[in-house]
């Protein structure tokens, strides 16, 4: 049976069990290719977040108290059992948020089970220091936090999802994920999945509903002894401004404004091809796309006009057809925003050079929430267009004439998650690469992820970093034991 006849109320994931709201709040879930509502997800009330905590905290002595090796054991099952249901998994991600099945079956889904295979290997890593001196020897212990919280986004769902999860859950956490409620499909499958994995009650709860309800009531809970959050700038300082005084430890992973510096000695065409995907992969609606795009003048005009036309020949449509290249954003809100972010950069003086509307895509996609490809120039640095991030297809061109003043527009914004910089000179690439205010700089690539290095964003980007061996660190307290002797 299709998904969307088959999932009519996506329920919480508490305790084991899979249960409605206690209090009955529902919110619709749309399909934002069709704008159909195809199912309902909870928003779940304090008590609900009171029933998961309270069933977090009794899992977590048993399964803190069990070794690395059994813990990384269930991730494995949990990781084998995404791969055997790949494909609905990828059907359902692509449904619930827009993006094309391709992409899904690409990107979002393999690296959801990735995520739990990495984490469950790196019990190979998990070690800790000792210091000795004549008659003391210090040993630190890595001991988990408790109960912790784990609050995602839209974009990647399950892929953001199963970043934070998986190694809270090694580290010997148990965890209350609130996934976004605009996206809640795939954390409801996972759900089902560790179910059947036989992951014990209690040690991973999933509590649907929006950020106000739900997630304000997940925050503050004083049971919570972490939060590793993914989502917008504004949202994070809301949730630094709850969580600090309580003095619970906080990653953040916020927003960005990414730039591409593209210098003329660059492999042109590669660059061409990744500029690109760096543009409008997922619709323009990952954190690390590029949607500053600055040119050295000497190339600028051939790659202004190289790039709209292949902008041009990107295909919008059902995100269900294996020819799409742009599926639908993920929401009739956040299309608006997108429409009104290019309806700014008009009045700012920007020159639309392709796309800079909805596009139409006939069908049973007639209702859905699409944006053509779009390409800006003509604005300064300075513009509300070039300092707010928009999170859709829709970027700016503007030219450079020296290696500082690249640096300068690259530096120019409050924001500072990723960059991408395109030369041939070495030591051009790593002088700029060090000056470049960002926790990521690709030099010749977009993109290229490799799990062990650290991921996050500096200024108003984030606050701590995520990926192999500082995941780890975030989740657990150090404690030295001095023994004399
Ligand atoms: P958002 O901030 O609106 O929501 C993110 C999550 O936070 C959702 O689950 C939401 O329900 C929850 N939330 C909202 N208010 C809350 C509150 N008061 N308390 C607790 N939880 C609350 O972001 P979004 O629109 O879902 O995602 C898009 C944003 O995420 C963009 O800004 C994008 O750049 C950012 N993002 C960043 C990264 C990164 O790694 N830095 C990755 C992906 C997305």
């Amino acid at each position: 049976m299709p998904l969307t006849q088959s999932v009519e109320k996506i329920l919480n994931y508490i305790g084991g069990e899979l249960v409605a709201p206690q209090e009955g709040g529902w919110l619709d879930n749309f399909e934002p290719a069709t704008g159909a509502v195809y199912s309902q997800v909870p928003d779940s009330s304090a008590a609900d977040v009171e029933r998961a905590v309270a069933a977090a905290q009794a899992a977590f002595p048993g399964w803190s108290q069990l070794s690395f090796e059994a813990r990384a054991s269930y991730l494995f099952r949990i990781a084998d059992l995404i791969d055997r249901d790949m494909s609905q998994l990828v059907e359902a991600e692509s449904m619930d948020n827009g993006k094309p099945l391709k992409r899904a079956a690409e990107v979002d889904i393999p690296r959801s089970s990735k995520n739990f295979r990495f984490y469950a290997g790196a019990v190979l890593n998990a070690r800790t220091e000792a210091y000795t001196s004549p008659q003391v020897l210090n040993v630190t212990l890595r001991q988990p936090l408790g109960v912790v919280t784990c609050i995602s986004p839209w974009n990647l769902p399950l892929y953001l999802l199963t970043w934070k999860v998986a190694p809270a859950l090694l580290m010997g956490n148990c965890v209350i994920a609130k996934p976004s409620e605009v996206t809640p499909l795939t954390a409801y499958l996972l759900a089902q999945l560790c179910r059947e994995a036989g992951l014990p009650a209690g040690v991973f709860n999933i509590v649907h509903g929006s950020g106000g309800n739900t997630g304000n009531a997940i925050i503050g809970h004083p049971g919570i002894k972490a939060v590793s959050f993914t989502g917008g700038t504004r949202t994070g300082r809301h949730i630094a401004s709850v969580v600090a005084p309580q003095f619970k430890k906080l990653s953040l992973e916020l927003g960005g404004k990414n730039p591409n510096l593209i210098f003329a000695d660059c492999d042109y065409d590669k660059m061409l091809a990744t500029t690109l995907r760096s543009s409008f992969a997922n619709q323009g609606q990952i954190c690390l796309c590029g949607s500053r795009i600055y040119v050295e003048r000497g190339i600028y005009g051939k790659f202004r006009d190289d790039f709209v036309e292949r902008s041009r020949r990107l295909k919008v449509g059902d995100p269900r057809l294996a020819e799409t290249d742009l599926g639908a954003v993920v929401s009739r809100v956040h299309q608006e925003k997108i429409l009104g972010a290019i309806e700014r950069a008009k009045a700012e003086g920007g020159k639309v050079l392709c796309g800079g509307g909805p596009a139409e895509v006939g069908g049973r996609c007639s209702g859905g929430y699409f944006v053509q490809p779009t390409v800006i120039e003509g604005l300064s640095e300075q513009c509300a267009t070039n300092q707010e991030e928009i999170f859709g297809p829709v970027v700016t061109l503007q030219p450079f004439d020296r290696e500082e003043e690249a640096v300068a527009l690259a530096n120019a914004t409050q924001y500072g998650l990723s960059s991408s910089l395109w030369t041939r000179d070495l030591s051009r690439a790593m002088r700029v690469a060090e000056r470049i205010e960002a926790g990521v700089v690709w030099v010749n690539g977009w993109m290229v992820r490799d799990l062990r290095t650290p991921f996050g964003g500096v200024k108003q980007s984030g606050v701590g970093r995520e990926g192999g061996d500082d995941a780890l660190s975030f989740w657990i307290e150090k404690k030295n034991v001095c023994i004399s002797y």
